[in-house]
């Protein structure tokens, strides 16, 4: 094993929505950072995609097995290269709504409350907003949390059949708003080029190893601190030293590593003396619907409408039913990642219709539904065999959502026809990824302090999507990006 001779203020494992903006954070105030990556640089997708060949497309998941509860092996929808998920995401930027924050029952069981309240990630939900530069149009939305600052950029203009629809749902008695988008120059923003590139190009003391798979950290003798970062870099065996040690590989990656870097001194894993490192999986209800209609569209066009009429429910159901976006023209990216089959599967249901000609007569609608965090829901070894074991719930707001909104557009378009291609969100499907090391004060009730540090160890962070005590049901990217300045905050403060 090679020791790396350096000593780094901090080392950051992972470059996606946390570890990218945190590493940006940190360089621009001056600190001596490692960034450990285990993917690659690679080319943003075109948001403009037009080949239909890319359904086929697999090249951005994962090139490694795990196994169901059904220990069926399986292959992630998860990407790893720098900027990790955000390489591929959709760019959609919400902020979760005030009562996210709070306990809210729901038809299937309770959503907890979060240590923290939507106050105090509003500053930084700004700061994430500003970053990131989101294109937004606060008011539409009922449901919408207070703002100290407007978007920073005005709205993405809609395409011409998106504002027709958004009219009849308008008239029909919904409240369509823009939806938030991060873009930048070069398209949608992401963590490399708004987190990790930024801080390097800027001179800053950043040295980023990519093909750094961490593999095991280990720690001091009393088990309090951890002491060294084994990776392994291009095939050979290092090890690396900080003074503070953030991880930030998403949920499942994060915890998988600390559930491997089990020791003497914490033998169920590191900062797992709660048991609940890997628990409380959640990833969302996620269903397609793709509106068929007569009127043809360009297939291309970014997302740009949302309804959250349903979120908290409907005049017969007063249980959170969900958050909907449009999917974008359907011949972009997207859809093609998220769920690969599906415009061949529409095919099969619309026989005579080439994939080009379909995807220019539809309309796909995304349906988010909050899952809630349960114990064996959760992220786990079996000898060297990563095993997600996820029973969805919260199954009837989900099927409730999803008839309710085949009622919305049979009413507000009579010759449009809506499908659903597939059922509930295979396990495969983890974009959504999130709770496995829940925060809070209580260190038998969550694995991290509400600074993100983990309860056991005191120099080790974890600043991805793990944090989230519900997944409540906007997209998580600018919560997890909002985090990741705020516990940035806190190092700043640690470290002066
Ligand atoms: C197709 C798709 C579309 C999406 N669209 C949206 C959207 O529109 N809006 C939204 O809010 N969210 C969206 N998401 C979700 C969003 O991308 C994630 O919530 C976000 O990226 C999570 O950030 P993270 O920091 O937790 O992890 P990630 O972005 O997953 O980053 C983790 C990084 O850690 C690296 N890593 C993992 N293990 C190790 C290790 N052992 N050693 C070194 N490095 C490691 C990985 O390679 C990766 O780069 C989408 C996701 C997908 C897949």
């Amino acid at each position: 094993m090679i020791i790396d001779d350096q000593f780094y203020d901090v080392i950051i494992v992972g470059t996606g929505a946390g570890g990218g903006t945190l590493t940006r954070k940190l360089a621009e105030a001056g600190k001596k950072i490692l960034v450990l990556e285990q993917g690659e640089f690679t080319e943003k997708e075109s948001s403009e995609l037009v080949e239909v060949e890319v359904f086929k497309k697999e090249d951005y998941h994962a090139e490694e097995q795990w196994y169901d509860l059904d220990d069926e092996p399986f292959q992630p929808q998860t990407s790893y290269c720098v900027g990790g998920n955000t390489k591929i995401y959709s760019g959609a930027l919400l902020r979760l709504r005030e009562r996210d924050f709070e306990q809210v029952q729901h038809q299937d069981g309770i959503s907890p409350e979060w240590g923290l309240k939507y106050q105090d990630f509003e500053p930084y939900y700004t700061e994430a907003e500003q970053l990131y530069r989101a294109h937004g149009k606060a008011g539409d939305d009922p449901t919408e949390p207070s703002r100290s600052k407007d978007y920073p950029l005005a709205p993405v203009e809609r395409a011409p059949q998106i504002q027709t629809i958004r009219d009849r749902f308008a008239q029909y008695g919904l409240h369509p708003a823009y939806l938030p988008i991060g873009i930048g120059d070069e398209g949608r923003t992401d963590s490399e080029d708004t987190g990790v590139s930024p801080a390097i190009k800027a001179g800053k003391d950043v040295t980023l190893k990519t093909s750094a798979k961490v593999v095991s950290l280990h720690t001091n003798p009393a088990g309090t601190e951890v002491k060294g970062v084994e990776a392994e870099v291009k095939g050979q065996s290092y090890l690396f030293m900080g003074h503070i040690v953030v991880l930030s590989c998403g949920a499942i990656n994060s915890a998988a590593l600390l559930l491997r870097s089990a020791n003497e001194k914490h033998p169920q894993g590191l900062a797992n003396s709660s048991d609940l490192v890997g628990r409380n999986l959640m990833k969302h209800l996620m269903t397609v619907i793709l509106q068929q209609s007569p009127q043809p569209n360009s297939g291309l066009f970014q997302r740009t409408l949302y309804v959250n009429d349903f979120y908290w429910g409907d005049k017969d159901f007063p249980y959170p039913m969900g958050h909907i976006q449009d999917s974008g023209g359907i011949l972009q990216d997207v859809i093609f990642s998220e769920s690969p089959p599906l415009l061949s599967v529409a095919a099969k249901l619309m026989p005579g219709f080439g994939l080009k000609q379909l995807a220019k007569r539809s309309i796909g609608w995304w349906l988010q539904t909050e899952d809630l965090p349960e114990p064996h829901n959760r992220v786990y070894f079996k000898g060297e065999k990563l095993h997600l074991d996820y029973t969805p719930n919260n199954l009837e707001a989900h099927d409730r959502l999803l008839y309710r909104w085949q009622e919305v557009l049979k009413a507000t378009d009579k010759k449009s026809r809506g499908i659903h291609p597939h059922g509930s969100t295979p396990t495969q499907v983890v974009a959504h990824q999130c709770g496995t090391c829940r925060f809070g004060e209580d260190s038998q009730s969550s694995v991290l302090d509400l600074d993100c540090r983990t309860h056991d160890l005191d120099n080790l962070y974890v600043v991805d999507s793990s944090f989230f005590p519900s997944s409540a049901a906007v997209s998580p990217a600018l919560t997890v990006i909002a985090n990741a300045l705020r516990v940035g905050d806190r190092l700043i403060e640690r470290l002066a």
